[in-house]
């Protein structure tokens, strides 16, 4: 009684209303959190029976229906139950840009002055989704525009999921397909903003979502998670959401891969590849792909391509069961790296064809509203303090402190 008394009113009046925010958010749901499983529980704790869920899972994810009031199948006393204990809330977007060859950019906002980028790729036999995991990225990859903004934070699964969410629903009604059930997206690439593996938790009920029958339906072939190399996450994926596997390498050497990709130094590359080799006892593929993105004169020469084969083709051992795919750079102005020149690219590649490694060179697309791979930047509120890391030459200490 005697705190209370010394707060004063103003502060009691406050504190009420604090107190009662709380409880609405405790109660208050956001369904595009939960996967099936977990839609069920909450289905259950207001008594209803697990098929329910489903049918709700599917109205929301399948149909993109956000108003229970227009769930029609669903009993007038569940939607009501709903309307007090849930709501299904996408992510509100800034803004949309479209590139002259059919990418599309989508800006959200994720609150506190972030904002995150999405990117759909359309190509005439699929339509791909790049999807960000966190707001920034902590690994802080010399090479990369996300990499320099720093970190704010991990995303939730309802702001993973919406991502895939907004798209399929939104393109389906601008292809005026709002009634049909056929699928805009039909892969999913985790490799828009940040490190997903860095944000585990929130990553795989967010797959779980994409490829369960009664959401997106995805492929678990058609589903990639690309990582910089949390060898840890690598063997959990394997076990929880068996996906395809990309790896970022970068570079044949530690030494190398210590600059560009700082995680490295934490999970070195002969660790990394015995952690990916792992997992392919899961994996929907009998390979893992190994991105490789070309800089001029840094990791491009002919050293560092034999340095490649030795490492994919040792002499001794088995050959590492990998596709290769070169990324040339995309550049931005802070990085000071340039692209490969087209015929290095070519050597490079050509040289692992004669090794006999599969090997593809990726097709830049959305170069023009910089949505290429590596130009995504959204708008981050750095928490890590990375340009004063970068210039004290410690970016490292970021990426270990977070995996
Ligand atoms: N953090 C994860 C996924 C996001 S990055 C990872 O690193 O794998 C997705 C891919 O884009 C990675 O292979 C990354 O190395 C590549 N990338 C980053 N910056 C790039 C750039 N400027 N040009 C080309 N590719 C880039
Ligand atoms: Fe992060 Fe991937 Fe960019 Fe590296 S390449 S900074 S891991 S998003």
């Amino acid at each position: 009684m005697l705190v209370v008394l010394s707060l004063g009113k103003r502060a009691l009046v406050r504190r009420s209303c604090i107190k009662a925010l709380t409880l609405k958010e405790a109660i208050v749901q956001q369904l595009l959190d939960f996967d099936r499983a977990a839609m069920i529980e909450f289905a259950q704790g207001l008594g209803e029976k697990p098929f329910r869920a489903t049918q709700l899972f599917r109205w929301i994810h399948q149909r993109g229906l956000q108003d229970f009031e227009q769930m029609s199948d669903l009993a007038k006393s569940l939607r009501e139950k709903l309307k007090t204990a849930a709501h299904v809330q996408a992510l509100p977007l800034i803004a949309e840009h479209k590139s002259k060859d059919g990418v599309i950019k989508w800006l959200f906002d994720v609150g506190q002055g972030n904002a995150i980028e999405t990117v759909y790729i359309p190509e005439s036999d699929r339509g791909t989704l790049c999807i960000s995991s966190q707001a920034g990225c902590a690994v802080g990859c010399t090479f990369c525009s996300t990499g320099y903004q720093g970190f704010s934070r991990n995303l939730t699964t309802a702001e993973i999921i919406s991502q895939l969410w907004f798209a399929e629903h939104t393109l389906r009604k601008q292809l005026d397909q709002g009634s049909t059930q056929q699928r805009i997206i039909t892969n999913v690439v985790m490799m828009g903003m940040g490190e997903p593996l860095q944000n585990y938790d929130n990553l795989v009920p967010a797959l779980k979502i994409m490829l369960d029958d009664h959401a997106y339906g995805l492929s678990r072939r058609r589903t990639t998670v690309s990582t910089s190399g949390v060898v840890p996450m690598i063997e959990r994926l394997g076990l929880d959401a068996p996906v395809a596997l990309a790896l970022s390498l970068h570079a044949p050497s530690d030494a190398l891969r210590d600059e560009l990709v700082p995680l490295n130094r934490k999970y070195p590359i002969a660790q990394v590849l015995d952690a990916c080799r792992a997992y392919l006892r899961y994996a929907p593929r009998d390979f893992v792909t190994l991105e490789y993105c070309l800089l001029d004169g840094v990791n491009d020469q002919e050293g560092h391509i034999d340095a490649l084969i030795d490492l994919l083709r040792p002499a001794k051992g088995a050959n590492f069961p990998c596709k290769i795919n070169l990324i040339p750079f995309n550049p931005f102005k802070e990085s000071g790296l340039k692209r490969s020149n087209p015929a290095q690219i070519k050597r490079f590649s050509d040289a692992l064809l004669d090794a006999g490694l599969v090997c593809t060179v990726r097709k830049t697309r959305g170069e023009d509203i910089d949505a290429a791979c590596g130009q995504l930047a959204g708008e981050i509120q750095d928490r890590t303090s990375i340009h004063v890391r970068r210039a004290k030459g410690k970016v490292i200490s970021i990426a270990t402190d977070l995996s």
